[in-house]
């Protein structure tokens, strides 16, 4: 491909000094999934204000969905639209589970400062040769890679599993050596999407697996790990959807009390996706409930992306302490 761009040239950071810090500092950096304008302004515009660094997330799906051209120049505005805000908060751009070598090669030659590979459902030495041929392309642009190791259950776009397998502890170690990562992905008890537990009530929510995390840690001291599948599922939201026609029945996430203990470990990003959507989802329900003759798109819209600002603000603030680090 001729017109490569590196991501120095939009403005973006990796991920090298943000995890550096966030071990030091015991916080973690949120990563925030966005699909359209309205949540990339509403990342931006919390991050900003409450000086958090920042990693926007792109799924495979995302690019689907939205143009990964178009995506990709939306990154770069909203860098500048932080700049403009007077805020030099570090902003990375991460491809989140990308699936092959050549999806994580288009990324990283077209302006992403960090990949995901993630070879959690292949064999061991199949993820290990798949992430290590993606760190050596990758490293050549400083540009940081994350695997997976452990599979999680639920659904993400096109990532779904049944069941989830936690990690195990043992194989971390050869993994992060032989590939070469810069962060590891790992499974202890998340999970993607809005129905996190196979509960009837919050009190009924399992602990996560923090034996595990801490047997990881020992075995890789210092080393930056991720948590995927970390919304909390806002109860407040969960119950607004359902008030104006919607039907979530029985959906729990992670409690905010277990992912402040996380952020306080050696994990250094915390992925928040479906607290995002279920906060859209419930704004714009209620609006159009409460406004039936409002057929504007920025009304609804706006709305929700006031919401979103709130419920970012307080996940940097209270839950990741990532707020004022940036
Ligand atoms: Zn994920």
């Amino acid at each position: 491909m001729s017109n490569t761009v590196h991501y120095s040239d939009l403005g973006l950071a990796n991920t090298r000094d943000m995890f550096a810090r966030a071990m030091a500092g015991g916080y973690a950096i949120p990563a925030y999934n966005f699909n359209n304008l309205e949540q990339l302004q509403a990342i931006v515009t919390a991050c900003a204000q409450t000086r958090s660094p920042v990693i926007l997330q792109l799924s495979k799906g995302a690019r689907q969905y939205a143009n990964g051209t178009m995506l990709r120049h939306m990154a770069r505005g909203a860098v500048e639209m932080a700049r403009e805000m007077d805020s030099d908060i570090p902003i990375c751009l991460h491809l989140d589970h990308g699936d092959s070598f050549e999806l994580c090669r288009d990324c990283v030659d077209n302006g992403f400062s960090s990949v995901m590979i993630d070879g959690s459902h292949l064999s061991y030495d199949d993820n290990v040769a798949l992430t290590r041929q993606v760190v050596e392309y990758a490293h050549r642009f400083d540009v940081s890679v994350e695997g997976e190791l452990g599979v999680l259950a639920g659904i993400e776009d096109e990532v779904s599993s049944e069941q989830s397998h936690y990690t195990k502890p043992e194989e971390v170690e050869d993994f992060v050596g032989k590939t070469g990562v810069d962060s590891l992905a790992i499974s202890i008890g998340t999970s993607h999407g809005a129905y996190k537990f196979k509960v009837k009530s919050a009190d009924e929510i399992p602990p996560l697996r923090f034996d595990i995390l801490k047997e990881v840690e020992q075995r890789i001291p210092g080393f930056p790990i991720v948590l995927h599948g970390a919304s909390s599922v806002v109860q407040e939201y969960v119950q607004l959807i359902n008030r104006y026609g919607g039907q979530l029945v029985d959906a729990f996430g992670v409690p905010e009390e277990q992912l402040r203990q996380a952020a306080a470990s050696a994990v250094c990003k915390i992925n928040i996706d479906s607290d995002g959507r279920l906060a859209v989802t419930a704004k714009v329900r209620e609006y159009l409930a409460q406004n039936p003759k409002e057929f504007d798109p920025r009304k609804y819209l706006g709305a929700a992306r006031e919401e979103l600002v709130r419920l970012i603000r307080h996940k940097n603030e209270a839950v990741l302490g990532s707020a004022g680090r940036g």
